[in-house]
């Protein structure tokens, strides 16, 4: 592909640079007033932008000295909470006391003080109409259970701003990816200042994304185990991991299709390689229950392009516009893009090209006919006829190697076999299976994967027949059937080299420009 990066990236890095302009703020919990303070000055070393002070979470404090105490300490702007158990939070006391408390937080210097919008009237009229100037106050709604309509949403932000309020504060909780888009909705509009997410790790997106879409605030707690409600990322993450601060309006949105996807390491991949050329991009897990669903909710051009993994492959297919031929015949996406010009969806399958370019890799330094490729006339045995299997039957056919399928179900095997006009086997036959020195073999399955580290699909005695074997499972990067290969004699090519090679390739797509190996390269070195 002839892609030139020059001029697109100072465009780019223009369009990046220091977006944000939405507040990081760190919940603090703490037993004790000492402890808050320790915590106030984590939260300024970790990067917040101001602190929660969350007085519910106090054993017992006293409102005057300890509250001016906590101000007077805090080198960062402070926003006082006081939840009661009815809003989800701790306090079980009186109201009175609780209101008081919070009127005198305003009065001894708080800059936001946070009171729910049920309380809010008797709140005001503790005021009097005398508010200091200095003070913001957040008037907050918080539903526990689901995220509701985009009417019942904008009726409620329309009765938090009757209620005097500087800043609305709208807590959901997504039972679904697809809640947050009603969240992502009712903020784009609020005429007022809005705090807005959708709790829970289904919301996940509606706090990285909050400066796209225009929250006052998120909220990102010092260390994991610290949250104050479900679904919050921490500080770290959204700083370094999502980039949060170059994250603006016009950031196009990438992301990892799966369920899980909590564990993948393509976010860290591709926001590195982003920030590392200033793309105007954010990439981020995407724990989708139904892809038709989901793709048919962001369906804008904001969100422009997926990574789809286990169990959504052949759904992400189905749900195309237009599938790349190999893609089709696999029976697999993996890889998403919006077609800038028409919006519609284009499938394809990069797993592949990451694999077969590897082996190939692997194999260039092997005697080879130069003009065909290394793997044409080879013969090439895939262990698995799953996903990952088919991938690379269909990709060592491409390139003129004599494919062979050895599976678990061996009616599986021989389903593949007659695609891609192969030979079948058993797991069993495979031992015995030497037809010729300088094979290839690429295991497919998940055996050998952590923590069952200590299998392996083709015993040792089997493998000196091989002068190439590929694993394609990648954790433990060196799998028991590498390393006996390469005891064997053979050249191994590992299950990173993979994710890296399909890596390369999508983001060559997502961005149209060419992927920074070496940096990928670099990251993936450290898993
Ligand atoms: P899949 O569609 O579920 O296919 C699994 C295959 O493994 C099937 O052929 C299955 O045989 C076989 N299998 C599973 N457990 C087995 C066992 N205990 N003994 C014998 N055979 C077994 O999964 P997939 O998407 O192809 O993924 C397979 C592996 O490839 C996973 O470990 C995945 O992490 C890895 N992968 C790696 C990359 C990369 O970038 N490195 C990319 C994609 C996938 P049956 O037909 O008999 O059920």
């Amino acid at each position: 592909m002839e892609l030139d990066a020059g001029s697109e990236v100072k465009k780019m890095e223009e369009a990046g640079k220091g977006k944000s302009q939405t507040l990081i703020c760190a919940p603090l919990m703490a037993d004790s007033v000492d402890q808050m303070l320790n915590l106030m000055q984590k939260a300024k070393e970790s990067g917040a932008d101001l602190v929660e002070l969350r007085l519910d979470s106090l054993k017992s404090f006293n409102p005057r000295h300890d509250i001016s105490t906590m101000i007077e300490h805090c080198s960062l702007p402070t926003l006082f909470t006081y939840r009661p158990t009815w809003e989800g939070g701790q306090y079980d006391g009186d109201e009175k006391s609780r209101l008081d408390a919070l009127h005198l937080a305003m009065e001894l210097g708080a800059d936001y003080i946070d009171i729910e919008l049920k309380v809010v009237h008797e709140f005001n009229s503790l005021l009097h109409g005398n508010k200091p100037a200095k003070c913001k106050i957040i008037v907050s709604s918080h539903n526990y259970h689901n995220t509701p309509s985009v009417e019942e949403l904008s009726d409620l932000v329309a009765r938090i701003q009757e209620s005097g309020a500087d800043i609305v504060k709208i807590a959901t909780y997504a039972l679904d990816i697809t809640d947050v888009a009603r969240i992502f909705k009712i903020t784009l509009h609020s005429q007022l200042p809005i705090i807005s997410m959708a709790m829970g790790e289904k919301g996940l997106i509606s706090r990285i994304l909050s400066p796209k879409f225009g929250s006052y605030l998120a909220f990102g707690t010092l260390e994991t185990g610290r949250e104050s409600a479900p679904g919050q990322p921490t500080i770290q993450d959204l700083l370094y991991l999502y980039n949060f601060r170059h994250i603006g309006p016009d950031t196009k949105v990438f992301g990892i299709i799966g369920k899980p996807v909590g564990h993948s390491k393509s976010p860290i991949l591709y926001n590195k390689a982003f920030r590392s050329i200033g793309f105007n991009g954010v990439y981020i897990p995407l724990l989708v229950d139904d892809v038709a669903n989901f793709l048919q909710t962001y369906s804008s051009s904001d969100f422009a392009g997926f990574s789809c993994t286990i169990p959504h492959k052949e759904a992400a297919l189905a749900n195309c516009d237009e599938v790349d031929p190999i893609a089709k015949s696999i029976g697999a996406v993996n890889c998403i893009i919006r077609k800038p010009a028409d919006g519609k969806l284009f499938g394809c399958n990069t797993d592949y090209v990451g694999a077969i370019s590897a082996i190939e890799d692997g194999l260039r330094g092997l005697p080879h006919n130069p003009v065909d490729g290394p793997l044409a006339g080879k013969i090439f045995v895939v262990i698995g006829a799953g996903g990952a299997g088919k991938a690379l039957a269909y990709g060592a056919k491409e390139k003129g190697a004599k494919v062979v399928v050895a599976n678990r179900t061996y009616e599986r095997a021989r389903e593949l076999a007659d695609i891609v006009g192969g030979q079948a086997l058993s797991l069993a036959e495979l031992s015995t299976f030497h037809p010729e020195n300088g094979m290839i073999l690429a295991n497919t399955t998940s055996i050998g994967m952590q923590p069952k580290i200590d299998e392996t699909p083709a015993p040792k005695e089997a493998l000196s027949c091989y002068s190439l074997v590929f694993d394609a499972v990648y954790t433990p990067k060196i799998t028991r059937l590498l390393r006996e290969a390469e005891e064997c004699g053979a050249e191994i090519v590992t299950g990173v080299e993979m994710f890296i090679g399909q890596a390369y390739e999508q983001y060559e797509r997502f961005t149209g420009l060419p992927a920074p190996k070496e940096l990928f390269k670099s990251i993936m070195s450290k898993y």
